[in-house]
C-alpha cells in the first residue's frame, strides 16, 4: 500500500477496511466523551458487547437449574470445554485434539514443563530467550531448581548483540547447536512482549529437534496475533492466555497445546486431576489416572463456565472476522504505524525515536515498540492525559499495537499526530 501520513488517508483506508464494522462489536474507553485511542490490545484486549449476554446465560441457568447445569444448562458445563478446539485450533493452527482450555498461562507453562522438562545428566538445559516475560523466567528458574539443578546452569538465554534489540535467528540457531544434547527443551515466546519480536518458530523447532530437545513456546503475545501453524511445524507443546488479544477479560481462562505425536503418549508424565481423566468412566472415580488421549488429558479442573464464556464471545467474533482477513488488516496497520512513525523521524534534526521492532512484516505482529530518545516518560504522561491508552516499559520504551478486530488508521495516525505534536 503506498501509505500517507494524513489524516484524510487513514480515513480513507478505514472506509475501505472489509472489517470496519468489527469496531462497533467492542466497548471502547472513554475519554472526555469520546472514544480514547486504545493501543494495549497487548496487554488487555477490549470486552466484546456480546460477552455479558454471554455470561448472564451462564448465571441464569445457575440460578434456575443449580447443579442441573451442568447437563441441562443451553451450553451444558460438563462439557462445556468442548467448545472451544474447533475455533481455537484456526487460531493456532492446530487439529482439534490438540488444543484445550483450563487454567491460566503460568500454571499451564508449569504444567506443560512437567511434561517435557525432564532434565537427566546429559541434557538439562532450557534454551530460552533473555528478557523473557518475568513469569516466564520465574518459571524456568524453580523448574530447575525444583529437579535440583542450579539455574545459571540450566537455564541458557539468548541474548541480542552490542547495541542491537531484536535477537538475531542465526544467533538462537547457533546457540542451540552449541549446545546441542545437552538441552531438555527449547522454551521461547512467539512474540517477544517488549520488543515485538515474532520468532521463527518453524526454524527453531527444527533446531531443537535436530538437537533431539523438544520446543515449546508461550504464545501470550502471538495468539490471535500473529499467523500460527503449531502443528505443521511440529511444536511439541504451547501455551498462551485468553486477556491479551484474545479479548477474554482480565485474568481469563487461559490455552494449551500438545503436539498429536504427545497427546496419545499414557506414559508422558503431567500432574493430573480429574478433569483429565478418561470421560467414559470418569464418574466411577477409581484408583489408577487414566488419562483422556487428547489434549484434554492435562485438565486437572473442572470448567470455569463463567470466565469460559466470556471467552467464547470474543471467539466467536473472531470466526466471524476469519484469521485470513484479520492477518491482512494487521500487516496493514502494523505498517502504517511503521511508516507514520518513520515519516515523523525524518523530519526532526535529530531522530526522536526509534522503533525497534522489526521492520521486515515477517518477523513482527500487531506491536509495535518504540524506543523514545528524549524525555520519554514526559511524552508518555502526557499522551495518556489526552485520552491514548499505551504501555510504558522501563527505561524508555512505548509499547502500542493496533489490533485489526477494533482498531483503525485513523487509531494510528492520532497516535502519531500526538507524538509528533508532543516531540516538538
Ligand atoms: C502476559 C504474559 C504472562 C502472564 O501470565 P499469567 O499467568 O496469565 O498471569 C506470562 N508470560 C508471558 C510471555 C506473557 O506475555
Amino acid at each position: 500500500m503506498n501509505y500517507q501520513n494524513t489524516l484524510a488517508f487513514a480515513k480513507e483506508s478505514d472506509e475501505k477496511d472489509p472489517l470496519k464494522n468489527f469496531r462497533e462489536k467492542f466497548f471502547i474507553p472513554q475519554h472526555e466523551g469520546k472514544d480514547c485511542i486504545y493501543l494495549t490490545g497487548n496487554s488487555l484486549g477490549l470486552q466484546a458487547k456480546t460477552t455479558s449476554k454471554y455470561v448472564q446465560q451462564e448465571l441464569d441457568d445457575w440460578a434456575w437449574l443449580g447443579v442441573e447445569g451442568h447437563f441441562r444448562a443451553k451450553n451444558p458445563w460438563m462439557p462445556y470445554h468442548e467448545i472451544f478446539p474447533k475455533q481455537l485450533s484456526k487460531i493456532v493452527g492446530c487439529k482439534e485434539n490438540e488444543v484445550v482450555v483450563m487454567n491460566q498461562l503460568t500454571v499451564n507453562l508449569h504444567l506443560l514443563m512437567v511434561s517435557f522438562y525432564r532434565p537427566t545428566k546429559q541434557r538439562y538445559k532450557i534454551i530460552c530467550e533473555a528478557k523473557a516475560f518475568p513469569s516466564d523466567q520465574y518459571a524456568f528458574e524453580t523448574q530447575a531448581k525444583y529437579h535440583g539443578l542450579n539455574p545459571a546452569d540450566a537455564v541458557i538465554e539468548v541474548a541480542p548483540g552490542e547495541g542491537e534489540h531484536t535477537l538475531r535467528a542465526e544467533d538462537i540457531l547457533s546457540t542451540i547447536e552449541q549446545h546441542g544434547e545437552s538441552i531438555a527443551v527449547v522454551l521461547f515466546g512467539g512474540v517477544n512482549y517488549y520488543t515485538g519480536q515474532l520468532f521463527d518458530m518453524k526454524a527453531i523447532t527444527q533446531a531443537a529437534h535436530s538437537v533431539g530437545a523438544y520446543a515449546g513456546f508461550d504464545l501470550a503475545h502471538a495468539a490471535g496475533n500473529a499467523e500460527l501453524h503449531l502443528h505443521d511445524w511440529n511444536v511439541d507443546f504451547a501455551c498462551w492466555c485468553s486477556y491479551k488479544y484474545l479479548n477474554s477479560g482480565p485474568g481469563g481462562v487461559a490455552g494449551a497445546y500438545i503436539h498429536e505425536k504427545h497427546v496419545t503418549n499414557k506414559d508422558l508424565p503431567r500432574f493430573a486431576g480429574w478433569w483429565g481423566y478418561k470421560k467414559e468412566t470418569r464418574f466411577k472415580m477409581e484408583k489408577g489416572f487414566d488419562p483422556i488421549l487428547t489434549a484434554e488429558g492435562w485438565q486437572l479442573s473442572n470448567a470455569p463456565v463463567l470466565s469460559m464464556a466470556a471467552h467464547k464471545a470474543s471467539l466467536d467474533i473472531f470466526e466471524e472476522a476469519g484469521m485470513e482477513r484479520l492477518h491482512e488488516k494487521r500487516k496493514l496497520l502494523a505498517g502504517y504505524l511503521h511508516f507514520v512513525l518513520n515519516d515523523i523521524n525524518s523530519r526532526q534534526k535529530e531522530r526522536v525515536l526509534q522503533i525497534i521492532t522489526s521492520s521486515n512484516e515477517a518477523d513482527r505482529g500487531c506491536q509495535v515498540s518504540i524506543l523514545m530518545c528524549k524525555n520519554g516518560k514526559q511524552i508518555f504522561d502526557e499522551l495518556i492525559k489526552q485520552g491514548l491508552i499505551a504501555d510504558w516499559r522501563e527505561p524508555n520504551v512505548i509499547r502500542v499495537a493496533p489490533v485489526p478486530l477494533y482498531n483503525s488508521f485513523e487509531d494510528v495516525w492520532r497516535f502519531c499526530s500526538l507524538v509528533n505534536q508532543l516531540i516538538g
